[in-house]
Parts: C-alpha cells; structure tokens; sequence
C-alpha cells in the first residue's frame, strides 16, 4: 500500500506529490491528464517569480519535479470511487480499469472544469478572445472591449474586475435580471463604462479566423438577433468540481466541492483534498500549489501520529 495517494496530477496533485515524497515515503499519484487545467492554458503571468509561461510549458515542469522523486505516477488512469479506511486502516481508491489502490491516506486534488455555453466559436476561439479567468487574462484586454456572460456573482464580480483594467465591459445574462448580490448590482451600476444587457441568449462568438471579433445574442423578449462588436469574451456561468465520483464518501458542499479546514482535512479521517475541487476561494495555480503543499504535511502529520499496521 501507498503511504499518500494522490488522486489528480495538476498544479495541487504535482506539489502534493512532491511534498509526501520529500518526506521518504510511499507516494502515488494517478491522474487522469496529468497536467490538469493548465494543459489548456496559453499564457501564465501570475505564477509568482515566473514572470511568463505557457501551460503546457508549465504541465512538462510539474510532471518533471515530480519525477525527481520516487513517486509512482499512474497517467490517464480515473478513479470512480473512494472507499474510507476500515480496520486495516488503508482508504481504497477504486480506478475505471478495475484496479484497486489501498493507501494509509489521500489527497483529493481532482480540480474543477469551467461551464461552458456550448455555442459555435466558442471553442474555436477559447484562448483567442473566449476567457474564463478574469484574474488570469484580464490584463490581456487592457483598453479594449469585452463582454462577460453571466449574472451571477462570479459574471458581475469579473465585469467589476475588468471595468478598472479594460475600456468597456458589456455585462450579458439570460435571465430578466441579474442573479448577483444586491451590493455587487449596486456597485456594477454605479460604473461609467459597463452596459448591462439582460434576457439575451448568447448564440454565437464570432473572430476573424485568429481572434474574436464580437458575438451574436438573441433578444428574448423579442427574439431578435443582435451584434456586440468585442475584442474578449469572459464566460462566467459556473464552476463545476470533478467531485461527481465522491458523492456519498467525503462531505461535498452545496456546489458539489470538497469541504476542507484550513489544514486541508476533508470530513474523513486520513482524507484530505487541494485545490479547484475544495470549497477553498479563488481557484488559481499558486493557490493550488500551497494548498497541495499543505494538504500533503497534514497527511504526513496523520501518518505520525496514526500506528503503522
Ligand atoms: P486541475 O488543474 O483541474 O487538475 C485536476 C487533475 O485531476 C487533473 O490531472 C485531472 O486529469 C485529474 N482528475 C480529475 N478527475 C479525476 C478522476 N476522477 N480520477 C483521476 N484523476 C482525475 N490559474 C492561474 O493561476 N493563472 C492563469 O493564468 C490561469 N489560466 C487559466 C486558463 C484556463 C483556460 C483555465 C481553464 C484555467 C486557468 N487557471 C489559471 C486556473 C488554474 O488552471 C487552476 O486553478 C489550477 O489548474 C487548479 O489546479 P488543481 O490541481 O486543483 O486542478
């Protein structure tokens, strides 16, 4: 049996990984795309002393400090369920293949996937124009033109956001109203260059072939079509954990995200979790990294002070 097993091999699996191995104990990890989100990634300007890099740049040098160690790396494997301890005290994490690995503990890092909207251009553009992370390609955009999709407090919070770094946001949402917080409406309003558009279907993103150009929405109330001439498309319109497998294990929040302590604890002893798929805020690279790093000394904290069958 593994001392740790980590389940999930993106930027919170990868330092959970190195973490546990640094300690001379038993490490596995086994991801499904080892890499994770930043796979899918083009620039990365906000790992910090890293001024510039590009995903798929920065998933090699995860999977290469990783290999530094001795840690038995299982790529393209999925796990489907999660089975806590009993009296031999090892967790079982079942895989798709059929296999079974026993481990004294695991760190659940398996991240979150953004919504997307599902219309044509959408994945056509996706890192030309199309965006899901204001934090991450906001700057991108300075002086330019965008639309953020979504009312919630995540679109209205992005739209804030980017009001102060681009020269126009236009704010689009489905419903007839906005769905966010009242404090946030309120602040959004009181911006001279946001415009807010509500019960419009985005249909289409348009470009040129190498960036977005605009999009098409449909008017719901009236069902015409209408034209926004943009530079950038920020969709904000959820952000769903890869947690579906763990129903019935480990506690879940509302949103279906691991609930964590500030130790990285999950509601199962010898269970922990980093990452996108906690209910830890912000969901970023670094952010990642720490809580991995942290997830994986409170395993090694448990391993100590738990006898070793
Ligand atoms: P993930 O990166 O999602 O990794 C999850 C891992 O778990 C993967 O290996 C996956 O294959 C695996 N997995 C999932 N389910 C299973 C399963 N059932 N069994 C086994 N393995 C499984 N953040 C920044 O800080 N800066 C940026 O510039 C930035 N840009 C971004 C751009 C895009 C387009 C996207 C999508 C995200 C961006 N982010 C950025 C966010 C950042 O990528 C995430 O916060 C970070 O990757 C989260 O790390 P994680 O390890 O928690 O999860």
């Amino acid at each position: 049996p593994f001392d740790v097993l980590v389940v999930g091999g993106g930027p919170a699996g990868a330092a959970a990984a190195i973490y546990a191995a640094r300690k001379g104990i038993r490490t596995g990890v086994v991801a499904e795309r080892f890499g994770g989100q930043v796979l899918d990634t083009l620039a990365i300007e906000n790992l910090i002393s890293v001024t510039h890099t590009e995903g798929p740049k920065l998933a090699v040098a995860l999977e290469q400090h990783v290999k530094e160690y001795e840690v038995d790396i299982m790529n393209l494997q999925r796990a489907e369920k999660l089975v806590p301890a009993g009296a031999d005290g090892l967790a079982q994490v079942r895989l798709a293949n059929g296999a079974t690995l026993k481990s004294r503990s695991v760190i659940l890092a398996t991240g979150a996937r953004w919504r997307e909207m599902n219309v044509p251009g959408e994945q056509e553009y996706r890192g030309r124009g199309v965006a899901y992370c204001p934090h991450c390609d906001g700057p991108l955009f300075k002086g330019k033109r965008v639309a953020v999709i979504g009312g919630g407090n995540s679109g209205v919070e992005a739209a804030i956001d980017l009001a102060g770094v681009v020269s126009h946001v236009t704010l689009i949402e489905f419903d007839a109203q906005l769905r966010a917080d009242s404090v946030l409406q309120n602040k959004l309003k009181s911006l001279p260059n946001v415009d807010i558009i509500t019960s419009a279907l985005t249909s289409e993103v348009q470009g040129d072939g190498s960036k977005v150009t605009g999009l098409i929405y449909k008017d719901r109330t009236s069902d015409a079509m209408h034209k926004l001439a943009l530079d950038g498309i920020f969709v904000q319109i959820g952000l769903l954990p890869n947690t579906d497998w763990l129903k019935g294990s480990v506690a879940l929040s509302p949103r279906g995200e691991i609930e964590v302590d500030a130790r990285g604890q999950t509601s199962l002893p010898g269970i922990f979790a980093a990452g996108d798929a906690t209910t830890v805020p912000y969901k970023q690279i670094v952010i990642a990294m720490g809580e991995g790093a942290k997830a994986s000394l409170s395993a090694f904290d448990h391993l100590i002070r738990s006898s070793v069958p």
